[in-house]
């Protein structure tokens, strides 16, 4: 059994991180501040006596003993991580820096949650780890992009400085039960937006392209990265499917039912035009293969926003 510490745990990813630790026979710690994530994504790990929960803000330094660290806190939706700018760079830089400190000291593997965010509006595509990107160093979206970039940064610096033990995961948009219903990111909102019948909201003309990995996929993905020796990454996990944010309105008006017109709002600058994760080094070095095809993901994902609603 390892003693095993998620921060961001109560978040929409870390609960279903949480759920497999468990099931898999960890002891697990949930460390979160709750302001994006909530006890009821965690309501039903509560009572498990090897679950235990602490409110906490990475930014702030913190004394445990782990074997394992699963860095997810940080607001992932550009609403929330727009609404304080500077505490989401705090947290990147700040909070990995603790979550860093820590793991050096327990001697515990950390496994950070990057992002593709770090290759920003990209020029190559699909996205290799080895492509650097293409970011704005002072638009809306630097406080979360540039705060990953330095975080992979400090990733591997206290590697190289202090032989931590490190693993870099990119994650591509993830989606799935336990998304906030006021998250803002494209899939909850549009699920939202047709169960309730009201307009589905594309920001641009719908052009712009992204690829949807459901959160078991993605889950079993990080901990694959975590139990392979030797090998840290950066590695991209996702869904390759690719597809309009137009298709994807279209796919859940239809998924639904409903009768919900799509309108058009302004995009907001910076949005990435396309992306989609080349996935042929996850498959090589983790055996990665997403199962999840979207359409059965959004099916699942839809039936519990309709319990939720
Ligand atoms: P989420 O907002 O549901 O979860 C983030 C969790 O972190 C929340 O529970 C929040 O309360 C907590 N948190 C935020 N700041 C904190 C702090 N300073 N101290 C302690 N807790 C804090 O988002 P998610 O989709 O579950 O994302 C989890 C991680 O995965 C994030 O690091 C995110 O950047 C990364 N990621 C997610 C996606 C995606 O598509 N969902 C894509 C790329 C990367
Ligand atoms: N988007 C949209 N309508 C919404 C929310 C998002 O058209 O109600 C668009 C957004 O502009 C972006 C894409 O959907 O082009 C994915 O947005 P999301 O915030 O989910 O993720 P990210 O941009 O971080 O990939």
């Amino acid at each position: 059994m390892k003693n095993i510490l998620i921060t961001g745990g109560a978040g929409f990813i870390g609960s279903h991180l949480s759920e497999k630790l468990l099931n898999e026979g960890n002891h697990v710690i949930c460390l979160d501040n709750f302001f994006t994530g909530s006890r009821k994504n965690i309501e039903h790990l509560m009572d498990n006596k090897e679950f235990e929960l602490i409110r906490h803000d990475i930014v702030e330094p913190i004394l445990i003993e782990v074997d394992e660290i699963y860095n997810l806190a940080c607001p992932a939706s550009p609403v929330h991580y727009q609404y304080n700018a500077i505490k989401t760079i705090k947290t990147s830089v700040l909070g990995v820096t603790n979550m860093l400190g820590l793991a050096k000291r327990a001697k515990a593997k950390i496994l950070q949650a990057s992002t593709s965010e770090v290759y920003g509006d990209p020029l190559v595509h699909p996205q290799r780890e080895d492509y650097w990107g293409n970011v704005n160093t002072i638009g809306i979206r630097s406080c979360y992009d540039e705060g990953k970039r330095v975080a992979e940064t400090l990733m591997m610096d206290y590697h190289r400085q202090h032989n931590v033990d490190i693993k870099i995961i990119r994650i591509f948009n993830t989606y799935g039960p336990r998304m906030a219903e006021n998250d803002g990111r494209v899939v909850s909102n549009f699920i939202v937006q047709a169960l309730k019948g009201q307009d589905i909201t594309i920001y641009g003309d719908g052009s712009q392209t992204r690829s949807f990995c459901y959160v078991d996929d993605l889950v079993r993905g990080m901990t694959a990265l975590m139990n392979k020796e030797g090998f840290m990454g950066p590695v991209n996990v996702g869904n390759d499917g690719e597809y309009t944010i137009k298709e994807l309105a279209e796919m859940i008006i239809e998924l639904t039912n409903s009768n919900s017109k799509i309108v058009y709002k302004p995009l907001p600058s910076d949005d990435p035009c396309k992306r989609r994760p080349d996935l042929t080094l996850a498959r090589r070095e983790l055996g990665y293969e997403p199962e999840v095809h979207v359409k059965d993901g959004l099916k699942k994902t839809i039936e519990y926003f309709a319990g939720v609603i």
